[in-house]
């Protein structure tokens, strides 16, 4: 489905007749091309006193070919003897330096007093950053932190994240990410290595993150595994999709094809011609199934050890609704849907992990949605479902954290789909609008963050449940 308003608005009669009205004005967004650059303009490092991950994000920010705006801050974070102040935006002639990109180090604050470096590094480049740019703060998590004022130090960075995520405009995004003091640091510490913290800053700062803003991201200590080539992050990986003959999972399964995978792509029998077309498509193969059969999990174990072995990611994308609100809610409506956007997922899950079927170093990826952490009206029964798909990531992925297998959610907000296309016209434009973004997002967003996540190098990002919603109002 298109947004005619956000064409509208770029053209030169939608510019100037929005900026008379003050009407919302919708970026266009930066999204991932192969062979692109990850970031085509520099970056801006910054660390707080004492920050520790200095060393290790300049190195690789530089293996990943970004330029670093400023090599004098840059080479004292290297160095291990980190810049206070980020120094101001300085011009070039008569332009003012732009950045593609600032990064903060803020795993020295250890009192909120020390909060004030935030303010230092962020205040002189607020309007400094290029459109979609980036904006990556590195945090402790904060039941790390060993004293009370460091815990409350380190969750206040939350704020202003989330802020700026709302402040910056033109399509930039704002993040922090929590580095456990458990995530490794160069493991083997030999050549062309990776570090936990690498997928995660490579997803960030390229367009595959273009509609993710305002999250709150954990690095574990999670094995990862370096990739040969990083336009190919699933190379020889089988992954499967359900719900994969339209929509988010159609999306999902060109992306995860088109990163190397082996895509084994379910849906129901009925959506046949539409599965198969997605899976010639990307030479992957079809799985008529419909999820909710009580030998579904068997057939699927069957299906996946005799093709292939083994299946190394899982994605759970197939999910319906059927809307009402409870008082006129049949019992029927209740049962599906709790049935396609939950339960089954339990029953895969068991049946693959009992089988031994997903390998060590495996994913599970599931897909929520804002339903399930803000609640709908008329969706009792699916942010029901929703809210329990993120009880799922909870208490499975501690469980399987010893097996080497990460579990993960995403959480989409207004994605372009038939789904949305069916809302009321008003009711529509206004969930597009309600976020930071003035938009809404693509399936291909969805389908990019799922496929960071199924990343090997993704190892050690496991128990997040990340909103691909642009920073959606609601839940927040
Ligand atoms: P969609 O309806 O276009 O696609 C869902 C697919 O799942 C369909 O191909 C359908 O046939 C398949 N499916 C349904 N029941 C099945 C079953 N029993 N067995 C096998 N396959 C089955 O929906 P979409 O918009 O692409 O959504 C994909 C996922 O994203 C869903 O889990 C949905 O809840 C979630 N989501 C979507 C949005 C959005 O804005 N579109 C927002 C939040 C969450």
């Amino acid at each position: 489905m298109t947004d005619r308003y956000a064409s509208f608005v770029q053209s030169a009669a939608g510019r100037a007749l929005v900026k008379r009205l003050g009407l919302p004005d919708p970026p266009r967004l930066r999204r991932h091309h192969p062979g692109d650059p990850l970031l085509a303009d520099p970056a801006l490092l910054g660390a707080a006193t004492g920050g520790r991950l200095a060393a290790q994000v300049t190195k690789i920010l530089t293996a990943a070919g970004v330029e670093l705006a400023d090599p004098a801050a840059a080479a004292g974070w290297a160095g291990g003897a980190p810049a206070q102040d980020a120094p101001p935006a300085r011009s070039h002639g008569d332009a003012p330096q732009r950045y593609g990109a600032l990064l903060f180090d803020a795993t020295g604050i250890t009192d909120s007093t020390e909060l004030r470096q935030l303010y230092d590094f962020f205040h002189p480049q607020a309007r400094a950053v290029l459109p979609s740019g980036r904006v990556i703060v590195l945090g402790t998590p904060p039941q790390e932190c060993p004293t009370p004022r460091e815990a409350t130090a380190q969750r206040a960075l939350e704020g202003l994240v989330r802020s700026i995520g709302k402040e910056f405009g033109r399509g930039t995004t704002a993040q922090l990410v929590y580095v456990s003091s458990t995530a490794s640091d160069d493991p083997t510490q030999s050549a062309g290595t990776i570090t936990s913290l690498e997928s995660t800053l490579r997803f960030l700062l390229s367009g595959r993150s273009a509609y993710v803003s305002g999250q709150v991201i954990r690095v574990g200590g999670g094995a990862a595994s370096v990739p040969a080539d990083w336009d190919r992050p699933l190379d020889g990986q089988v992954v499967l999709v359900t719900g994969a003959a339209r929509g988010i999972g159609a999306a999902l399964a060109k992306v995860l094809a088109r990163d190397g995978a082996q895509v084994v792509a379910l849906d129901v029998p009925a959506a046949g011609d539409a599965l198969a077309a997605v899976a010639n498509d990307i030479g992957g193969t079809a799985v008529q199934l419909d999820l909710t059969a009580p030998d579904a999990p068997t057939r699927l174990a069957e299906h996946l050890a005799s093709r292939h072995g083994r299946v190394d990611v899982v994605v759970h994308n197939a999910g319906i609704t059927r809307d009402k609100t409870l008082g006129r809610m049949d019992a029927d409506r209740w049962d599906q849907v709790i049935d396609v956007n939950l339960s089954s997922q339990e029953r895969i899950n068991d049946v693959l992990l009992e089988r031994e079927l997903i390998t060590a170093g495996g994913r599970i990826i599931s897909v929520s949605s804002i339903a399930g952490i803000a609640g709908n009206r008329g969706q009792t029964n699916y942010a029901t479902s929703k809210a329990g798909v993120i009880g799922l990531v909870d208490s499975l992925a501690p469980a399987l954290r010893e097996r080497g297998i990460s579990v993960n959610a995403v959480a989409p907000g207004f994605i372009e789909t038939r789904l949305t296309a069916r809302i009321p016209l008003v009711v529509r434009e206004a969930g597009r609008r309600m976020n930071s973004l003035a938009q809404g997002g693509l399936p291909v967003d969805v389908a990019e963050t799922i496929g960071w996540l199924a990343w090997p190098a993704s190892g050690a990002v496991s128990g997040n449940v990340v909103r691909v919603c642009g920073q959606s109002l609601l839940g927040a």
